[in-house]
């Protein structure tokens, strides 16, 4: 079966059912294979223990009918209006006390949310027989193809306070502090408490007090959301052994971070829970992504999908895009921009040249409620509804027509590795309110990775062991390291990998206490040492990458800067130190934040380093043994930016060229020898037939219509 490619239809109770069998021709017309259905607890369960599926029966049908397969979105999240009368007390309540009134959701016609609390045992008795009702009645269905069991990871919305503080979750709270500490004693010795009894031990309230209950807290919230998606997926599982059952957030758990205690909807970061924690069972993990209404260029979007990707790397496990913007957005009455049919190719084909296997567009019409009335639609109003259908048309013949390529798609395993690490998220929280700060620290080196086309993984600090693949390690921004996570870290050095910090890396444990600069990993393990918080001299800095403060030879850096500086004991602001094998960088700054900020909010000290930040990580690559496979030769006319990511059908090499913008010509210059005598007798772009021929391990490609090429050897197709 070729790739997914498919498109959100049904949210209850619209389209109304007088659309239904022309609209599904015509998606088969437009290249579509798949059509995805969201199954509302709300809507199916009006009347307790009462199950009405008449409308995705003829849904269903009508797919097998126009040959689409169907995907199953499980909406338990929005629950029936009877919830609190059936199963009294089990609103959730908010760190203030208050009882949580739910109201309609934003985007549902009907059922509630957030519902009632599902740490309430009445709660998720429900919500389970909704699930395994509805997964009984479609396993075995031959049109349905695959399950969504938790859309975007929503449980609290609309909460409109921090939640959730009611007594059953307290429990939990408690209970999981019991799992993990074992007694009390061994709790008080981790936190450096003299606590009596467990009824003592209480969640944080707030940002802004001490860090370590607010953090066990927030992990502890986390955790619960990957307990809770596993539990779905169990249900779910159980009735559909042969199908994929996956989940997806409204976008990864790396970007979690700007969720935040001071926004209408108050949050702790991580709150959707973990894409790590979720793939360590999970069929396959996603995010939903909407470019243009949220403002993301393209560079930033290869980052979204690459923060998905590492967590479904990482557990071997499937990748999708879940909702990718269909057509304009709607948010009420702002304005908001249509979606050119190009931009939108190069979205979809960024997902598969990433290795996901399924892409699903929100959605194929226009909303007709609510805010979102008037949006989304891939053939919606907005003017460019006949540009994309021509587009999608024309890529669902490709991924037919060269399936066997497609499908066998692979990348290999990255030799560049970025850390995420959740508890340095809940402990920024803890002082921001957000945890924007290690957040952008990801997303700069993301960004500067995508910008030199450096292919590179994300390593949680709880699933470290692809770092036997890597040979270059960046822990931006790394200020909670524990023992298990520092092990891990200085046996990759050992082995001879290079490890890049940043200021402050490993100063606080998991229990929040900030630690000594020699009482942390980098002083037990590499014998380096800060001397302490220096103010920043500028907001660019020079560096030198140096073995010592007075290497004449070394190379200079003027590097964006933010917060402070940590100089060494050396005197230096970045260090270099063999280890083992390998070797470890420490540079005092705040770089690679101050960088992403340089870029995305235009500040102009910033932008001054940015260039000397992605020379910075180049020369590090580059010493660290990573050699280049292929990259475009920078256009003397300069010209948007371009990205190339190279994967392998079996032994066939699949090259994806994809720029920023379209209508830009460019040189491919191929390093790699084997790659080079794969493609020395030319390449044929998978979308155009066009071919091409190498000469001096270059190969001159002209402008494309969406900007994406394509490229396997001739005689592979
Ligand atoms: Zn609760």
């Amino acid at each position: 079966m070729p790739l997914t490619l498919g498109a959100q239809y049904y949210r209850p109770p619209f389209p109304t059912s007088e659309y239904w069998d022309d609209d599904f021709a015509r998606m088969r017309d437009a290249g579509l294979n798949t059509v995805q259905l969201w199954l509302v607890w709300g809507w199916i369960e009006s009347v307790p223990g009462a199950f009405n599926y008449d409308d995705y029966d003829r849904l269903v049908e009508l797919a097998g009918k126009h040959e689409l397969s169907v995907v199953l979105s499980t909406i338990a999240a929005v629950h029936p209006y009877w919830i609190h009368r059936e199963v009294p007390g089990s609103e959730m309540v908010t760190n203030m006390g208050a009882k949580v009134i739910s109201t309609n959701r934003r985007e549902i016609h009907y059922g509630i949310t957030p519902g009632g609390c599902i740490d309430n045992p009445g709660v998720a008795a429900r919500m389970e027989e909704f699930l395994r009702t509805t997964a009984e009645r479609y396993s075995g269905v031959p049109a349905v193809s695959g399950w969504d069991v938790w859309n975007e990871l929503r449980w609290n919305v609309h909460a409109d306070g921090l939640v959730c503080y009611c007594d059953h979750t307290l429990v939990g709270f408690r209970d999981w502090l019991k799992t993990k500490y074992g007694d009390l004693d061994a709790l008080n010795r981790a936190w450096e408490r003299r606590y009596g009894a467990w009824d003592e031990v209480l969640p944080g309230k707030r940002p802004g007090r001490v860090y370590t209950e607010m953090m066990a807290f927030e992990e502890f919230i986390s955790e619960r959301s990957v307990e809770h998606a596993k539990w779905r997926y169990r249900i779910v599982k159980g009735a559909n052994p042969d199908k994929p059952v996956t989940v997806h957030g409204g976008k990864p758990s790396v970007l979690y971070g700007a969720d935040s205690y001071w926004e209408g909807e108050p949050s702790t970061a991580l709150h959707r829970g973990n894409d790590w924690g979720f793939a360590e069972e999970i069929d396959g993990v996603g995010t939903s992504s909407f470019p243009v209404w949220e403002e993301i260029d393209h560079t930033d979007f290869m980052g979204r999908i690459d923060f998905v990707r590492g967590a479904a790397e990482a557990n071997g496990k499937a990748l999708w895009l879940s909702e990718l913007q269909g057509g304009r957005s709607a948010d009420g009455f702002n304005p908001q921009r249509s979606v050119r049919a190009a931009d939108q190719q190069r979205w979809l084909w960024s997902g598969f040249a990433s290795g996901a296997d399924t892409v699903l567009f929100w959605c194929w019409r226009d909303e007709i409620f609510g805010r979102e009335s008037g949006g989304f639609g891939i053939v919606g109003a907005d003017g460019r509804a006949e540009e994309r259908v021509a587009a999608l048309a024309r890529a669902g013949g490709a991924l037919v027509q060269y399936d066997p390529l497609f499908s066998a798609y692979r990348l290999p395993p990255a030799e560049v590795g970025v850390w995420f690490s959740p508890r340095t998220y809940f402990h920024s929280w803890c002082e921001d309110g957000n945890a924007g700060r290690p957040m952008r620290a990801i997303q700069g080196l993301a960004r500067v990775l995508n910008r030199l086309s450096i292919p590179y993984t994300v390593i949680e600090e709880q699933h470290t062991d692809p770092l036997s693949q890597l040979k270059v390690l960046f822990m931006p921004r790394g200020i909670v390291v524990d023992e298990p996570a520092a092990a891990a870290v200085a046996a990759f050095v050992e082995a001879g990998g290079t490890l890049v910090v940043e200021s402050e890396a490993g100063a606080f444990g998991e229990n929040g206490i900030y630690r000594y600069p020699e009482q942390r990993f980098l002083a037990k393990h590499f014998g380096i040492e800060e001397v302490g918080r220096r103010e920043l001299p500028a907001d660019v800095v020079p560096v030198s990458l140096a073995a010592n403060a007075t290497d004449a030879g070394a190379t200079t850096y003027f590097l964006p800067a933010t917060q402070w500086a940590t100089p060494y004991s050396d005197g230096t602001l970045c260090t270099l130190k063999a280890h083992g094998e390998g070797t470890v960088v420490a540079l005092g700054l705040y770089s690679a934040e101050a960088y992403y900020a340089g870029q995305r909010e235009a500040n102009a000290a910033y932008v001054a380093g940015a260039g000397e930040y992605e020379r910075f990580v180049r020369d590090l690559v580059a010493g660290g043994g990573v050699e280049r496979a292929a990259r475009i030769l920078e256009a003397t006319t300069g010209g948007p930016l371009a990205h190339v990511r190279i994967g392998y059908a079996g032994r066939t090499p699949m090259v994806y060229v994809i720029t920023e913008a379209e209508s830009r010509a460019l040189t491919l210059e191929v390093s790699d020898v084997k790659l080079a005598a794969a493609l020395q007798g030319g390449v044929i772009d998978l979308l155009t037939r066009r071919t091409f021929s190498m000469r001096d391990r270059q190969i001159v490609l002209p402008p494309s219509e969406w900007g994406v090429m394509i490229l396997v050897p001739g005689s592979a197709a």
